[in-house]
């Protein structure tokens, strides 16, 4: 089941429409141009988890876009209704995931008003295996190099836009070469990220645990999963560091994940066909924290 809840303003907390029917304009510019913005965020037994991240992370990609943006409470309230909408259609249990996605674009050509919507949707049993059974993933070239963002900033290197066209593409290459994923590289041979994950690994040296991941700088989309872990790792003891990073230090790491929002942390099995070491504990130990994130 998928509900759909529209920003609008003459409807009090969005708009329901009916998600087996046409619902965009063919001239939207989202679908014309892939021009807007949008978030996925996970909801557990009815709550959707980090509304304000992503909410904060929405509004940044709406400035680098020069995009309108509804207000956060009507956002916040479109949420709840469609969160709502789903209980009232079908059976949420304790431990059912929902994907939650803002999605904006810049509205039918001509308009000059964006178009705005909540979707809820089930997350597939897919993603929750990676969770439990982990990744083969392939490097591959991004084509820019890890300085970019800071000279060409119409290139929107940090955000969160509809043109998934290309991390879509990265994630069929990799299955249809025996892997799962993929994890990014610049032209200067840094790490970046997943096509919808950040990068994680950690090392453990003479009892000290360090968590580390590229940093923003790089151009990478800013996670608030890895923000969010960080935040509870260093309460726990962890040290954390930012990258550079460079393939080898995946390989000589005691673990590599790829988390997000929906997917959670899934453990990195190899890299480019060669296996690498995710100690489980590890796997298990961070999988405790990310459950604490709210
Ligand atoms: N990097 C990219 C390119 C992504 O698309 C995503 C999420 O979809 C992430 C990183 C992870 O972000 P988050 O943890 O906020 O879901």
């Amino acid at each position: 089941m998928t509900v759909l809840v529209f920003l609008d303003p003459a409807h009090d907390g969005g708009r329901v429409a009916d998600a087996s029917m046409p619902q965009l304009m063919a001239t939207d510019l989202g679908a014309t141009r892939g021009d807007g913005i949008f978030e996925s965020l996970l909801a557990l037994n009815g709550e959707a988890r980090k509304v304000q991240a992503h909410l904060d992370r929405l509004a940044s990609s709406a400035r680098a876009l020069d995009l309108d943006l509804p207000s956060e409470d009507a956002w916040r309230r479109a949420i709840t209704t469609a969160l709502d909408e789903y209980a009232a259609g079908a059976r949420v249990q304790a431990d059912t995931e929902l994907a939650v996605k803002l999605m904006v674009t810049r509205g039918v050509e001509g308009a000059d008003a964006p178009t705005a919507w909540v979707q809820v949707a089930p997350v597939p049993a897919k993603t929750r295996q990676q969770r439990r059974d982990g990744l083969a993933v392939l490097f591959l070239e991004r084509g820019y190099d890890s300085t970019v963002a800071q000279r060409a900033p119409w290139l929107l290197m940090g955000a969160k836009t509809l043109s998934y066209a290309v991390n879509m593409a990265a994630v069929r290459y990799a299955r249809a070469h025996d892997a799962d994923d993929v994890i990014f590289t610049s032209s200067d041979g840094k790490v970046l990220e997943g096509p919808t994950s950040t990068v994680l690994l950690a090392k453990v040296r003479d009892g000290v645990k360090t968590l580390l991941t590229p940093q923003l700088e790089s151009g990478i989309l800013p996670g608030t999963s890895q923000s969010a872990l960080f935040t509870v790792a260093k309460a726990a003891g962890w040290e954390l560091g930012y990258g550079p990073l460079v393939p080898a230090d995946l390989y000589d790491a005691d673990g590599v994940w790829l988390i997000s929002s929906i997917r959670l942390l899934a453990p990195v099995n190899s890299l480019d066909g060669q296996s690498i070491t995710t100690t489980p504990e590890l796997t298990r130990e961070l999988s405790e924290l990310v459950a604490k994130i709210s």
